[in-house]
């Protein structure tokens, strides 16, 4: 059965989450030191992913507290510095290298394009937007409009709303928990993105990056 319609995750997916997360951080942390906090950028690094293992990443308050947690005091001037120079990291994330050409060619094929994502709205779109995707595809589904968390009833919503028969939809994610897992209980079929070549879980097929994806679709027709 010919697929129609393919959706993409975002974080882990589109871009390398993780790489510029860590750069964001350690800039804001650099720039903090440059105003005066009196921490290594290591002893400050890890105080920082305590905060936000305990606070979640959606608090607004994680510099203030790693800097009473370092014991000082929050100086204004330390913690404006540190969100300037996160936003401006924030601001130059890239897509992986074979995604544009990967997204350019499945559309020119014919392919109806949707991101299926989980978070906030304005955060996912603000990153669409920043990647230079935000114009490639059809339409963007984050969970905050339909229930929060990637679940099966997420993505069998999505299919019911779009009228798709959810067979002739791919999921393609890097997260078996988020992505191939739950699309795969609302009947699509599913695709994961390893990076690395390891694992496999439930998903239909495992690709290292998504240059390989087009091969894999063929194997669906
Ligand atoms: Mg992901």
């Amino acid at each position: 059965m010919k697929p129609k319609a393919i959706f993409f995750d975002i974080d882990n997916t589109l871009y390398d989450t993780a790489k510029f997360a860590e750069r964001a951080r350690r800039n804001a942390i650099n720039a903090m030191r440059e105003a005066g906090l009196k921490a290594s950028e290591e002893e400050a690094y890890k105080a920082l992913l305590k905060v936000i293992a305990k606070r979640t990443s959606n608090y607004d308050k994680h510099f203030d507290e790693m800097v009473r947690n370092l014991g000082q005091k929050p100086d204004p001037h330390i913690i404006a510095a540190g969100i300037g120079a996160y936003h401006n990291t924030k601001s130059s994330i890239l897509p992986f290298p074979e995604v544009k050409s990967a997204i350019l060619e499945l559309r020119d094929s014919g392919y109806k394009l949707y991101v299926a994502s989980e978070g906030d709205s304005l955060k996912q779109w603000d990153k669409l937007i920043r990647l230079g995707l935000d114009h490639l595809f059809h339409d963007v589904f984050v969970t905050e409009d339909v229930g929060r968390k990637k679940s099966k009833d997420f993505y069998a919503a999505i299919t019911r709303k779009l009228k798709l028969d959810p067979k002739k939809c791919i999921m393609v994610g890097d997260s078996e928990e988020k992505d191939s897992t739950p699309a795969g209980e609302a009947g699509m079929r599913t695709v994961l993105v390893t990076h690395d070549g390891k694992g496999r879980g439930n998903a239909d097929f495992v690709i290292r990056d998504l240059s390989e994806l087009k091969k894999t679709l063929v194997k669906l027709e």
